[in-house]
């Protein structure tokens, strides 16, 4: 019901740019696989009748059809990424549940998230978890199941479990994106392997900042060394707690006067880090990268929506809907940004490579019907000799069968004249 409720939404979703160009080059790959069959049917009944195709050309065809299928494998499995990083607390686990729109990762005291956790979609309704090294589905029923997994399990920090999710449940899942969540950057991390591990293929990084204090040298280093491994990120900063400066409601005027420095101080600092520390966008574009929100507001707002209830229940923090309007707008950028760069890194490749699938193959029957034309006019001279000869015979015979003609005419007439003369006389 839910996803009724949503569904206006999804048509108009930017994440469809991904979902379409995924459905579209995927009927691409489907027409050039039959295309490749059909290449390598057509050579092989040329090689076994009249060895116009070489072995090694008909091979060549051939490997095709793996490469083609391969593309497609991947294909299939090609997602939208997304990691979220930041110091433990901060509220990732409530960010990506917010976004989810369900209590899915366990947060909060004793569920500190102590290695890669990766939410994806399931068919079939099928919820459960993987963890690495391991093929076992372990079923999932609930978020304290789940933490209990993870508690039980010895886990290192940069390993990495997937939380599998039905896609009908949520849109973000349904079209393909996947979340991860990490251990707190103050976890003393390997950072070089985790970036080469979880975030080499992410489209978008989330920082989970804390608006209640300043961003720190650590969360800070973590995306110094993405910048180096990856040449322009897609990074989103989420001051989150935005709710929490909101707690004392008594000196209105004064708060929101307090919180206007706050807000345009973290501001401030997180343009100046994107732009002039990272330079991975310009101040004007970083400021479209930042936002002030609280995570646990939308979550409890979200699942009050969903069972029908309003979304908040009369006992409202101030500036509730401001907050949950600006996470909505985060979400929505963050759509567009994560579908575009995922088209592109991930669909620009595969088209590379059909593209030059497809070139290859015409070359290779180019060369063919190029063999066949020469053949057709060697033959086509060699026939034109048994045609010349032909052509005589047929007229020697043209002029035999007129010359009997005029014969038996002739002799005809004479055998009615003498026929005519007997009778006469
Ligand atoms: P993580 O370690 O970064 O994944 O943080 P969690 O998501 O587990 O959140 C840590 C604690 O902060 C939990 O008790 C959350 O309920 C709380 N929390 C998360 N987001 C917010 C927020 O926006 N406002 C407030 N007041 N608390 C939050």
């Amino acid at each position: 019901s839910h996803l009724r409720s949503t569904d206006i939404r999804t048509d108009n979703s930017p994440l469809q740019i991904f979902v379409k160009a995924k459905k579209k080059i995927n009927d691409i790959f489907v027409e050039i696989e039959d295309y490749v069959q059909d290449t390598v049917g057509f050579m092989k009944s040329l090689q076994a009748e009249r060895n116009i195709v070489t072995a090694e050309e008909g091979e060549r065809v051939e490997s095709y059809v793996d490469k083609v299928h391969a593309i497609r494998d991947v294909l299939k499995r090609d997602h939208m990424k997304v990691a979220f990083f930041g110091r433990t607390s901060n509220g990732k686990s409530t960010v990506i549940n917010a976004m989810l729109r369900d209590k899915i990762l366990p947060s909060g005291i004793g569920h500190t998230t102590n290695c890669f956790l990766q939410v994806e979609g399931s068919d079939n309704g099928e919820s459960y978890l993987i963890t690495e090294g391991s093929t076992e589905k372990q079923p999932v029923q609930s978020v304290g199941q789940l933490g209990h997994a993870l508690c039980k399990e010895k886990l290192c920090e940069s390993h990495l479990v997937r939380i599998f999710w039905p896609k009908e449940k949520c849109l973000l899942l349904r079209d393909d994106v996947v979340f991860v969540d990490s251990p707190g950057v103050d976890v003393t991390p390997n950072l070089d392997e985790w970036i080469d591990k979880h975030c080499l293929d992410a489209d978008v990084f989330v920082l989970v900042a804390n608006a209640e204090s300043t961003l720190m040298v650590t969360e800070k280093n973590f995306f110094h060394k993405v910048s180096t491994k990856l040449s322009k990120p897609n990074i989103f900063i989420l001051n989150n707690r935005w709710d929490a400066s909101a707690s004392e409601p008594e000196f209105f005027e004064q708060l929101v006067k307090e919180q206007k420095e706050v807000r345009a101080q973290h501001q401030e600092r997180a343009v100046d880090f994107l732009s002039r520390e990272l330079k991975v966008y310009t101040p004007k574009d970083a400021e479209e990268r930042v936002f002030f929100v609280s995570a646990k507001e939308t979550l409890q707002a979200r699942m009050q929506e969903q069972r029908g209830q309003p979304s908040h229940n009369g006992a409202l923090a101030e500036g509730f809907q401001t907050r949950y309007f600006e996470f909505q707008d985060f979400e929505r950028k963050f759509e567009e940004c994560i579908s575009k760069s995922a088209v592109k890194t991930k669909f620009e490749q595969h088209s590379q490579r059909g593209k030059h699938i497809a070139t290859e193959i015409r070359q290779t029957l180019d060369e063919i019907l190029d063999r066949t034309q020469k053949m057709k006019s060697e033959q086509l001279h060699v026939k034109k000799e048994v045609h010349d000869k032909l052509n005589y015979t047929e007229q020697q015979l043209m002029l035999l069968t007129q010359e009997m003609k005029d014969k038996i005419h002739h002799m005809v007439e004479d055998v009615e004249q003498r026929v005519s003369k007997a009778l006469s006389e």
